[in-house]
């Protein structure tokens, strides 16, 4: 597996602690904000509750007098022109004594019964016009001077414009917000915050900001938020690029397994007589994201070494069934199809089974499997491995020995193997030129393999004089870029399709 946990982490925790910051911030001066609208909210009181206040003094002097008709005309006009105030009323031995309004009138319900606390919030019911109030009280020796302020001067004073946090007037129990009654609670809830205020006996309450509102940290932060995970996403890919840059080769490839992109090619063999498709070999290429088709001369030797050949040469078996499955109808009788299998990997206990599942996957069961065994690394042919191969000659399979010619093993083992086609190498192929010298080695090639009385497969056809030495010699089958390169699959159904009708050679 590779890098990408780490990179992925690294991530997701620089995103999270950004949030987390920027969270933090926008709490902190969530909490700052609506602090400093409640001590708005009090200043803006202490406003109202100051004329309250001075509208008091007049009435003490009128409550030293006798109510006339003139000191009566002074506490109204004290009321009217105090723009906050609505009544100033003088009880006196709890009785309505004297009034703002005209005939001493009072605009309270039961005036008489009230608790003469300095500041008392009055609900509607408490009110002739059914309004609520704020009451401003006090006792002079027999007198109670209540002086009267509207409602709506005080949801006034609360209307402090910062999103998502509301305030109220709280006196004692009783609280008086931005809409409805005064309402009566006996605690304080604990998402409410409390500002007491100084000169007078009441607090400005209002609702705490959450500690995380996602669509706040949207609406006042998005672009921030964008821009935080971009600069996450980019610097996990930078650090992914980073680590995987050292990957080691075998990580990339198991990763590569993994992920399909080893994928099988194929390239055509003809029959040199016929001038037919005859089948074709598959070739395995890494379909590398970055770098394009990697060749297998550079990655087998590294699947071979690390064990990675056993489950790349599996996905190819899937990978090749599936696409002949996929044009089955298309395909000639007997059509050759060969893998390349590494003796590291036939000398695996589960090899015959894998082999034998393969085969059953196959739709057409009259295709000619074909087994290519390279001669070029030295092939241990051990008992163990001879025995396995005769196994699947006898289920069927054929068995190919690759690049014949170039191995050091010797050729013992061929008496005890049953090989059904000799794969004569292009580099002996690949001699073969106008000149008359140039096919000795070639000759004796296939001399030896001809005595053996086996099938040949000629490699690396590239010029019309190698085809016109191999017909000469009456080689079967030919591979070669003279009629076909390894083609990916695509090709290969374009190649099946024009060639159905025609002779390819
Ligand atoms: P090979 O099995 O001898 O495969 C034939 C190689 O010769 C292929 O190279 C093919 O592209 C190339 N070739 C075919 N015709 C011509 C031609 O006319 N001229 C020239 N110059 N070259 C030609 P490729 O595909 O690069 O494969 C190289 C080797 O990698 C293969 O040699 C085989 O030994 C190994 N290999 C490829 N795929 C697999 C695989 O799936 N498993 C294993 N174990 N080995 C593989
Ligand atoms: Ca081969
Ligand atoms: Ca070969």
């Amino acid at each position: 597996m590779r890098n990408f946990l780490i990179p992925i982490a690294v991530a997701i925790s620089m995103f999270v602690l950004g949030v987390f910051i920027l969270n933090t911030q926008l709490w902190y001066s969530a909490q700052t904000d609506s602090l400093a609208g409640a001590k708005y909210a009090i200043k803006n009181m202490n406003i109202i509750l100051d004329e309250a206040h001075l509208a008091t003094r007049t009435a003490i002097n009128i409550a030293k007098n006798r109510c006339s008709l003139e000191e009566q005309y002074q506490l109204g006009t004290e009321a009217a022109l105090l723009p906050h105030l609505r009544t100033i009323v003088i009880l006196r031995h709890g009785k309505v004594w004297c009034s703002s309004l005209p005939g001493n009138r009072v605009l309270l319900v039961n005036v008489d019964s009230l608790p003469d606390s300095q500041l008392l919030l009055v609900p509607a019911r408490g009110t002739v016009n059914n309004l609520p109030v704020l009451l401003y009280q006090t006792n002079v020796a027999d007198n109670r001077i209540v002086v009267t302020m509207s409602d709506r001067h005080i949801r006034d004073a609360l209307d402090i414009p910062l999103e998502g946090i509301s305030y109220s007037l709280k006196v004692g129990n009783s609280a008086l917000g931005r809409s409805g009654d005064v309402t009566t609670e006996n605690e304080t809830l604990s998402h409410f915050r409390l500002v007491d205020a100084q000169n007078y006996p009441y607090s400005i309450q209002y609702t705490a900001p959450p500690v995380f509102s996602l669509p706040k940290l949207i609406y006042r932060a998005g672009g921030i938020l964008l821009f935080l995970l971009l600069l996450s996403c980019l610097a996990g890919y930078l650090l992914a690029k980073y680590l995987n840059k050292n990957t080691l080769p075998e990580e990339a490839l198991r990763w590569a397994i993994s992920k399909g992109e080893v994928i099988p090619f194929y390239q055509p063999i003809v029959n040199g007589k016929e001038g037919t498709l005859r089948g074709v070999e598959v070739l395995a290429r890494w379909k590398h994201p970055q770098a394009g088709y990697i060749s297998p001369a550079s990655f087998i030797p590294i699947a071979e070494k690390s064990g990675l050949i056993v489950p790349l040469t599996q996905s190819l078996m899937t990978q090749v069934a599936n696409d002949m499955n996929a044009i089955a109808s298309k395909l000639p009788e007997g059509f050759h199809v060969g893998i390349n299998y590494s003796a590291s990997h036939i000398a695996t206990p589960t090899f015959v089974e894998e082999c034998i599942n393969y085969k059953g996957s196959f739709c057409r069961q009259d295709l000619n499997l074909v087994i290519e065994v390279t001669e070029r690394e030295h092939l241990d042919v051990n008992e163990s491995i001879v025995q396995t191969l005769n196994v699947l000659h006898e289920n069927g399979f054929a068995i190919a020995l690759d690049d014949f010619g170039t191995g050091y093993s010797g050729l013992s083992y061929l008496h005890d193997l049953h090989i059904d086609y000799i794969k004569i190498d292009q580099s002996f192929v690949s001699r073969v030129t106008e000149h008359e010298d140039s096919t000795r080695i070639l000759d004796s090639v296939l001399d030896l393999a001809r005595k053996l009385n086996i099938s040949i497969v000629a490699e690396g056809v590239e010029t019309q004089e190698q085809l016109n030495y191999l017909n000469r010699n009456n080689i079967t089958f030919l591979q070669g870029y003279y009629f076909f390169k390894p083609v990916p699959f695509t090709e290969l159904i374009r190649i099946l399709l024009s060639k159905s009708k025609t002779k390819v050679i």
